[in-house]
């Protein structure tokens, strides 16, 4: 049995029927890029999450890089966030000339420490980009507060956090703007890259349609109002998003199942398992602990065949393609330390019991050889 599988295969195996239709409906259409079905599938997204507008695009990355310059970022501005992320956040961020400054994460979500924001506000502050780490929201009334007081703006990054809730509020409507991925192992996956912002900004969202389409209007073809990119989303992948979106809520719920039985499973042992911060609907796009001797277990644990991923090993400020931010090391201890202790146990809504008794037993035999 292989206890690890890429997650879409699985996936695959029980909606080939479904994705081999949606391609074959796109294919046969005559539209491969600029057809009905990206706006079909916006429709849809814009309404799951309750706002007026969204915007597809190529990835997730250029989802934050576009909104960023449709919010009005320009280079030198400021953008607060955190080094604990997925290095695209902050790539986006020095994409377009902006300044990231970093606070540190909270010990038990790894969230964002919101409680540091106020201090690292500046008069060149235009955003605050919370990231929606591992699937939960990071803790929004004191940024809303914060953003109305000094007149800036949130963009909340919301790759990893696909249906997730905040005091019943969802992830990409609390913010002007919020930013997806539909990488393929995200929570709402395509099969291959694809993006989106969502917004109820009307000014954001024309911004953003433009930036996507070389800077043109798209009822002014060939016309450039301002220098964009390419960065639309295809046909083939909007069709299948829009038909996964329907089963979001079932991924969502595969997810927690997972989750609640790792922590039936695990609760005896010296893990740190996930926190759930108040008023949080967490998604689990990964079910991240810690453990001192996490680089021991990994080791361990290939020779149950099992790899274990780390979500993430090297925190952005320490790597070389952003030492010129000038992020000394130690600046953030307690993302440093914690990048040295957390791991990511397997987790894909269709892993199975056995699997996972599978995983547990072999974390029960690595843990005791300690
Ligand atoms: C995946 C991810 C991104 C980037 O998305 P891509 O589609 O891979 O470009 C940005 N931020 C976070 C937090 C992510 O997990």
């Amino acid at each position: 049995m292989t206890t690890y599988v890429w997650g879409y295969l699985k996936e695959y195996e029980q909606e080939r029927e479904d994705i081999l239709d949606a391609v074959d409906t796109v294919f046969g259409s005559g539209n491969l890029v600029w057809g009905p079905r990206v706006g079909m599938f916006e429709e849809a997204f814009a309404a799951y999450h309750g706002v007026a507008h969204c915007a597809g695009v190529d990835n997730g990355t250029n989802a934050i890089l576009l909104a960023l310059l449709a919010m009005g970022v320009e280079p030198g501005d400021e953008v607060i966030t955190v080094s604990n992320t997925a290095a695209p956040t902050v790539l986006a961020i020095d994409r377009v000339g902006a300044v990231p400054v970093f606070v540190d994460i909270d010990p038990d979500t790894y969230l964002m420490d919101v409680d540091q924001v106020a201090a690292a506000i500046t008069d060149r502050t235009r955003v605050l980009l919370p990231v929606h780490l591992y699937g939960q929201c990071v803790d929004m009334a004191p940024l809303e507060a914060l953003a109305e007081r000094h007149g800036i703006q949130i963009l909340e990054d919301c790759a990893q956090a696909h249906g997730a809730r905040h005091h019943g509020r969802i992830a990409g409507s609390m913010g002007r703007a919020g930013a997806f991925s539909f990488y393929p192992t995200k929570v709402l996956g395509a099969y291959g890259h694809g993006g989106a912002t969502v917004t109820s900004d009307p000014e954001v969202d024309a911004g953003l349609r433009r930036l996507r389409y070389y800077g043109m209007e798209e009822a002014a073809y060939y016309v450039v109002a301002r220098n964009g990119l390419n960065a639309r989303l295809d046909e083939v992948h909007a069709e299948i998003l829009r038909r996964k979106l329907t089963r979001l809520d079932e991924y969502i719920a595969g997810r927690r199942a997972v989750a609640a039985r790792y922590a039936e499973m695990l609760g005896g042992t010296d893990l740190v398992l996930p926190v759930t911060a108040p008023g949080n609907d967490h998604v689990y796009y990964v079910y991240v602990v810690r453990h001192p001797e996490r680089d021991r277990i990994i080791q361990g644990m290939k020779e149950y065949d099992i790899s274990l991923n780390i979500s993430y090993p090297w925190p952005v400020h320490t790597q070389k393609g952003f030492a010129h931010f000038g992020v000394e090391k130690g600046a953030l201890p307690v993302t440093e330390d914690l990048a040295g202790q957390i791991f990511s146990l397997p987790m894909y809504p269709s892993l199975t019991e056995p699997e996972q008794e599978r995983i547990v037993e072999a974390l029960h035999k690595t843990l005791g050889s300690l």
